[in-house]
This record gives C-alpha cells, sequence and structure tokens, in this order.
C-alpha cells in the first residue's frame, strides 16, 4: 500500500486538527507553545480514556495476588497547596532538569534531550550523508550517533562551505573550520584504528579551542556549543491574596504532578474510610511543568493530565506490589486497544533512578517519533515511605498506620502507577490510525469501540420517503445510552468517511427496506462489511458490541 509523502506524525495531528481531536491552544494569537485544546471529538475521546481508568481503578480495582479485590479510593485535591508540600516533596530546589543553552542562537536545551534531538536534527542528518555515515538508514534504527565512522576531512570542508552554512551556521566547523579540523587531524594521528564515534565527530566539529574548553556538544538548533548544563525550576509560580506582595509570602506554585495531593489527604482518607493497608487512593487532574523543550503535538506539553494512584502496603510488602502493578498497568494499556508489540517495559537501572525509589519501571510505547525506539506513556515507581516521611517531617503530623491488630505502628510503602491521560489520548491516536488507498476515506481511526467518541452514525439513506422519521426515533432512544451522531447529509460514502475519520466503530443506515421490514443495515468501520438487523434489536447489538 503506497503511504503519502508526510510524516506519520504529521498526518495525525492534521486529521487531530481537522476533526476536532486537538487543536493548537489561542490559535488566533499565532498559538501558545507547550500548550493545547482538545475538540468536541478530543474531549470525548479523553473522557472515555479517564472514565475507563477511573472504572478499572476506582470503581472495579483489579482483583490482588491472594484473590481479593483490592480497595482503591477516588480523590480530587486542589491544584495549588501549601508552599510547603513542594519544600517537602522535594520539588522546590530539586523539581528542575539540567539545561544547556546554545552560546550561538540563545536556544535552551533539556541536557537529557540533546541526544535524541540531534539524532533529528536537519543538519546532523545532512552532515551524516556527507560523512557517508548512511543517514537514512541508520536514522531508522536510531543509533548513527554511536555508529563508528571513517572521518573525512575534505569532504567535511567541502560540506561546511556549502550545506553547513545555512543548515548549521553556529557550528566551530562552519565558522572556523581550519582551526576545528587541525584539532581532530592532531587527534586522529594518536588514534591507531582511524575510527570515532559519530557522536565524538559531531563533538569535534563544535569545538573551535578544545585546549581551552575542551569537546563540545553541538546545540541541534545551529551546531553552535552548548554550555553546562544547570538546573531550571520547572513550577510554575502564582501568587494568593489580592495584593502583589514585593515579598514571597503569597507565593504558591501550580502543581507538577497529582501525586502529592494524595499524599496530603492520606490521613484523612485513611481515617474517614473503613480501609487499611495495602490500599490505594486515586486521582485524575491537571498538573503544570513549564517544560522547556515543549515538543512532539500533545506529548510533551506544559499543561497536561495525569492519572495518578498511590498504593499503601506494609513495608515488607513493597516489591511484591511493584510487580503486581508494573504487569497489571501493562495489561491495562493492551485492554485499551494498544498492541503488545509497540508497549514495552523499561526496567530503570539503580543510576536512574529517584535516590528515593528502590525500583521504578516506565511503560514505554513505541511513537512515530521515537521509532523503532519507544518513550515513556506511564511511570510504575516503588517510592518506599518517602513522601509519607518528608511530609512527616515537614507538617510535624504524625502520619503513622496503627496496626492493631498486630499492635505496630509503620509509614506504609507506595507502590505509584503515574499516567499521563493527555499523553494517553496521543497513545491511543497513534495507535488508531490506519491508511488504507481503497477506502472511502484512505485516513481512519481503529479506536477501540468502547474508547470511540462517537459510537454510532444514525443515517436515513436519503432524506425523503419516511426514512428521516424512522432514523430520528431511533437516534432519539439510542442517544439515551450511547454518544450517537444523526447525519443526513450527503452521500452515504461521505457520511461513512466523515465516521470512518472520528473513529466511529458502526454506522447505521435506515433504507427504503426499513420500512418494509423493518431492518437496518449496519456497518463495520474496521471490516467495512454490512449486517441487516432487526430495529428493535438494534439497541442490544450496540450493548453486546461495546461491552
Ligand atoms: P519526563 O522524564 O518525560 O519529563 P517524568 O518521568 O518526569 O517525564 P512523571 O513525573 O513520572 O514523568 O509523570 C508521570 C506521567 O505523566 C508520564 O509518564 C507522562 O505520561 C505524563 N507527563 C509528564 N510530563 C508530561 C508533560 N510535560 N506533558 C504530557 N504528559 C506528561
Amino acid at each position: 500500500m503506497s503511504q503519502p509523502e508526510t510524516s506519520l506524525m504529521n498526518r495525525i495531528v492534521s486529521l487531530s486538527k481537522r476533526r476536532g481531536f486537538v487543536y493548537p491552544a489561542s490559535e488566533i494569537y499565532g498559538g501558545l507553545n507547550g500548550f493545547w485544546d482538545f475538540g468536541p471529538l478530543g474531549v470525548q475521546l479523553k473522557n472515555n480514556l479517564r472514565d475507563a481508568w477511573w472504572r478499572s481503578m476506582v470503581e472495579c480495582p483489579p482483583i490482588g495476588p491472594d484473590g481479593k479485590p483490592l480497595s482503591i479510593l477516588g480523590i480530587d485535591t486542589s491544584i495549588i497547596q501549601h508552599p510547603k508540600t513542594w519544600e517537602a516533596s522535594g520539588h522546590i530546589g530539586g523539581f528542575s532538569d539540567p539545561m544547556q543553552t546554545c552560546r550561538q542562537c540563545k536556544k535552551l536545551f533539556r541536557a537529557d534531550h540533546v541526544e535524541d534531538m540531534l539524532r533529528d536534527a536537519e543538519w546532523v542528518v545532512s552532515f551524516a550523508d556527507a560523512m557517508k555515515v548512511a543517514a537514512a538508514e541508520t536514522l531508522k534504527l536510531g543509533a548513527f550517533l554511536q555508529d563508528s565512522v571513517t572521518f573525512d576531512g575534505a569532504a567535511a570542508q567541502n560540506w561546511a562551505q556549502r550545506k553547513g552554512k545555512r543548515l548549521a551556521p553556529g557550528l566551530a566547523l562552519v565558522r572556523n573550520s581550519t582551526v576545528t579540523l587541525s584539532w581532530l587531524d592532531e587527534d586522529m594521528r594518536n588514534n591507531p584504528s582511524g575510527k570515532l564515534s559519530f557522536m565524538d565527530l559531531l563533538n569535534y566539529m563544535a569545538t573551535e579551542q578544545k585546549a581551552k574548553t575542551g569537546l563540545q556538544t553541538p546545540c541541534p538548533n545551529c551546531g553552535g556549543d552548548l554550555t553546562e548544563p544547570r538546573q531550571f525550576n520547572l513550577m510554575f509560580e502564582s501568587r494568593v491574596g489580592a495584593v502583589e506582595a514585593d515579598d514571597d509570602s503569597g507565593k504558591v506554585y501550580l502543581r507538577p504532578e497529582t501525586a502529592q495531593g494524595i499524599f496530603l489527604q492520606y490521613k484523612n482518607v485513611l481515617d474517614t474510610s473503613r480501609v487499611r493497608p495495602p490500599f490505594g487512593i486515586a486521582q485524575v487532574g491537571k498538573s503544570f511543568r513549564n517544560e522547556v523543550t515543549p515538543r512532539n503535538f500533545i506529548f510533551r506539553t506544559r499543561e497536561f493530565e495525569q492519572m495518578e494512584m498511590e498504593f499503601f502496603v506494609p513495608p515488607e510488602d513493597g516489591m511484591k506490589w511493584y510487580e503486581f502493578w508494573v504487569a497489571e498497568r501493562l495489561r491495562w494499556w493492551e485492554e485499551q486497544g494498544v498492541s503488545k508489540e509497540t508497549l514495552f517495559r523499561h526496567e530503570i537501572p539503580d543510576a536512574d533512578r529517584s535516590f528515593y525509589s528502590s525500583a521504578t519501571s516506565d511503560i514505554e510505547y513505541r511513537y512515530p517519533f521515537t521509532a523503532p525506539g519507544f518513550g515513556e506513556l506511564e511511570g510504575v515507581a516503588y517510592r518506599t515511605d518517602y513522601d509519607l516521611k518528608q511530609h512527616q517531617t515537614f507538617s510535624k503530623t504524625n502520619l503513622e498506620y496503627i496496626d492493631q491488630e498486630n499492635s505496630r505502628r509503620y509509614l506504609p510503602h507506595v507502590i505509584e502507577p503515574a499516567s499521563g491521560l493527555t499523553r494517553g489520548v496521543l497513545v491511543l491516536l497513534c495507535e488508531a490510525y490506519q491508511y488504507d488507498e481503497s477506502r472511502a476515506s484512505p485516513e481512519w481511526l481503529k479506536l477501540k469501540p468502547s474508547l470511540a467518541p462517537i459510537k454510532a452514525g444514525i443515517f436515513p439513506l436519503v432524506n425523503k420517503d419516511g426514512m428521516p422519521e424512522v432514523a430520528e426515533k431511533l437516534y432519539l432512544d439510542l442517544r439515551r445510552t450511547h454518544t450517537c451522531q444523526y447525519d443526513a447529509k450527503q452521500s452515504i460514502g461521505k457520511r461513512y468517511a466523515r465516521m470512518d475519520e472520528a473513529g466511529t466503530p458502526f454506522c447505521i443506515t435506515i433504507d427504503g427496506d426499513t420500512l418494509k421490514d423493518q431492518n437496518v443495515t449496519i456497518r463495520n468501520r474496521d471490516t467495512a462489511q454490512q449486517e441487516r438487523v432487526a430495529l428493535d434489536q438494534v439497541k442490544n447489538y450496540l450493548a453486546t458490541k461495546l461491552a
């Protein structure tokens, strides 16, 4: 099947906009970087994903390893909390990503994103071509920064004078090729293999004064050299109270995660509900991070939604529950229609984990922009008793659980499955996107029926001969239980196409025969097959198919 020229990700973004899933925020004012709005279909899809999560966490939680259903309670806490919350949690002072600035173009980058961005940078791919690194091929492997290359000084100089001037004006090789190349020549004489990794080569090409500065990392944007990583606080600040105080007394923060609200209310929930560890508290809501490099559509935004659950357990059971939740969360994403092959459990190595966590796994998804690699969708962290201990210390409130049965008191340990709701919507869109030129709408969304924004389209074949009346009656009946859309405009093929693009699993057509035999035609989105179903059985049909 021939695919269009435009990249898969661009097609998903443009379908999302065209069909009202996601729009750029403040678009009429030129947009605002890192902010997106959900349109009519998008908000429905997001709510459906949220509801599926809430249902499987709070209303009908999984069965635990001992065969008993788990207790998980819902909560909804404030976006703005006492500022001490963020001191205790380590977000003030700690919640900052190491950042690097380009000395030439002044752009800011998150230090841990630079390599990824270099891999995709136009100038790097062009330079790799000139160096005969099979860039197009190796890019797909996602590994060419580590590939070893043989260096060709003349080709590099030639590239610098032609393409480099336009694509990477900040690169030392472009600004001052003679000096830059001389460092490398000298070093290569001492390198018997004559080979170096492509990343090392890029570092050499970004270095003008090696003796003074050491090797430099090039800027993904212009090739310029980057400063050392520096800390940068990601929390948005605001003020409470009517007066703008010039001291910090009214300073507050928009929460950067929903989890801390749960820890602050853990004791109240424990005291007012008849639960004891192991039990969980779940929350869905907005979080805000002043991300330095918001990118990849709604993957990394500055305002987003999270679905988080803190599961409180006796300390000795921590690892058991950690394994349980990693497996359970992977299973859940598969249940939402995400295929096994596109999901990946990434066990975070000891050195990369937060200091308080004794085990963390990221559940990753193969996004079009990370493929063949994976990017985070959800993190499952064993956070020990770190958060409760911190809040106990900072608030001077005893947060211990009193276990009367075993006459002991302890701070429970916590397992946290923390997922992005808006990022989850992106995963659903990427996973559902299909392209098939033989269909009325080549682009269509194969969403899990129960998550689809519209469950059924209801069409009178023609807008006369008694068909609209029957169709409207069916619509008024079905919409009480399912989100339906009535559509009488244009040809039936165009109406199918519109529904396919929205991911609607069923289209129900009332035709001339319906008036005679009381049957309707139901078209299945995935197979494009049609079947005749009795008018009075349509409701049951949908209920069975959407269960
Ligand atoms: P990253 O390392 O990508 O910044 P993180 O590990 O800090 O993410 P967590 O704090 O574990 O992320 O947040 C839990 C989940 O919230 C993530 O797995 C992701 O789905 C979502 N999330 C975090 N930051 C953002 C963001 N800026 N935009 C959209 N979703 C986000």
